[in-house]
């Protein structure tokens, strides 16, 4: 482990509640037992099961801030007294339904106004699938021709997309928007493109994420550079690994086309230190913020900003973790004075349930983290017997 684990602070948590995050990795860290709370997760959305008050109460608490604003409150503020900033994450996702994606982007307002007030949070986020039907998307990805009522649909998507970054502007609160499926892909870096041009001419308001799984990025990202520096607006980049791999290669072999993610992991690790390389030596055109959970990834960025004499603090540049996940790197990067921002889901708890199976497929694929989580918690509960 490449960040220790004593820079972690417990002391806000009760033993009641180091019990429970213990028993959940425990249970995460038991293939056969994930599987089967994968498959109730999934009943209990089909079925509407009564059972949500457990999930609240478990793994909803650990991954997730609240179901709303308000309750995130106390996770904000206790990240906060670690020096720990919060991006509000509202993990309404994939809904096709007009009605939800008119509140999702109401919610992206509020979040905007919350982050307004509260010095704690440093970005707002949204999903372009929060924002539009994913058909809508897929069409547009495709080059295909819309008809009228699509036509309506693409103009209150933009509408919104630029509702949002004035508001973001004018607070000046940036906006992480997040990369998807390939699929949706290319419309989506099309729109944020526009956004980025349009809204990063002085400062970076507008970050776009990059999934480095992907073999073209690495090249995306330069050509995009040169783009910026032609039209005269600067990049905000979100880099990250990607988090659909599963999907991508099952869509490339059911569509008979090549699959875009790279045929290693020593690959993917590649591109993403290389592009963390590339766009640390072009800082002065450019916001960042590293969204990974890589000891390697993270120590090696830390190395290249000491290289480059670039101050811990430098608001240029941000590093985010999932809450819930990786807290011996955000501690760490925190008592060093680094940016640091955890995301923080909230959202009615029967939406969020989708993203909570992401956790736990995630977390148990990744025994190496989960066997060390809860090597840190045991110590943490012994500390405070
Ligand atoms: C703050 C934050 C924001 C995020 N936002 C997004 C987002 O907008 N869009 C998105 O898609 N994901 C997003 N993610 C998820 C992210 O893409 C990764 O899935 C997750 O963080 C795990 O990658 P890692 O960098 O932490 O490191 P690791 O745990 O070292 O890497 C695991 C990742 O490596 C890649 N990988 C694994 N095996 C292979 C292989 N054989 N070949 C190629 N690649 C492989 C996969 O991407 C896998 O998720 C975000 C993550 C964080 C922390």
């Amino acid at each position: 482990m490449i960040f220790s684990d004593k820079y972690i602070d417990y002391s806000s948590k009760t033993r009641k509640e180091l019990r429970q995050a213990l028993i959940l990795f425990s249970l995460l860290s038991n293939k056969l037992i994930v599987k089967i709370g994968h498959y109730l997760l999934k009943i209990t959305l089909t079925l509407h099961l009564p059972v949500l008050f457990i999930i609240k109460k478990t793994i909803f608490k650990h991954f997730c801030g609240g179901e709303n604003i308000s309750e995130s409150r106390e996770k904000i503020r206790d990240l906060g007294a670690h020096n720990i900033q919060t991006i509000l994450d509202y993990s309404v996702e994939g809904k096709n339904d007009i009605k939800i994606l008119e509140n999702t982007y109401k919610e992206i307002l509020k979040n905007l106004d919350e982050g307004n007030k509260n010095s704690l949070i440093p970005f707002s986020v949204f999903k372009f699938t929060g924002l539009a039907r994913f058909d809508l998307l897929k069409k547009i990805n495709e080059k295909k021709q819309l008809n009228e009522s699509e036509q309506d649909e693409l103009k209150i998507l933009k509408k919104r997309l630029d509702n949002i970054c004035q508001k973001a502007q004018n607070i000046k609160i940036p906006i992480l928007i997040d990369a998807e499926e390939s699929w949706i892909q290319d419309a989506i870096d099309e729109l944020t493109e526009e956004l980025m041009t349009k809204y990063n001419k002085s400062d970076v308001i507008v970050f776009h994420t990059i999934q480095l799984y992907r073999w073209d990025k690495l090249k995306y990202i330069k050509d995009l550079h040169n783009k910026a520096k032609s039209k005269k607006f600067k990049l905000g980049l979100k880099l990250v690994r990607g988090a659909y791999m599963e999907k991508e290669s099952i869509w490339a072999k059911n569509n008979n086309k090549k699959c875009f993610i790279h045929q290693t992991k020593e690959n993917c690790d590649q591109d993403y230190n290389a592009a963390a390389k590339y766009c640390i030596n072009n800082i002065k055109d450019m916001g960042l913020c590293f969204g990974t959970h890589n000891e390697e990834s993270t120590h090696l960025i830390l190395q290249l900003m000491k290289q480059k004499r670039i101050e811990n603090n430098d608001k240029r540049i941000y590093f985010s973790q999932l809450l819930g996940m990786s807290d011996n790197i955000s501690y760490y990067l925190a008592y060093f004075n680094y940016n640091v921002a955890k995301y923080v889901p909230y959202g009615p708890i029967r939406e969020v349930i989708p993203y909570l199976i992401r956790r736990v497929e995630e977390n148990s694929a990744i025994t190496s983290q989960t066997k060390s989580e809860i090597k840190r918690l045991k110590k943490a509960l012994k500390k405070k017997a």
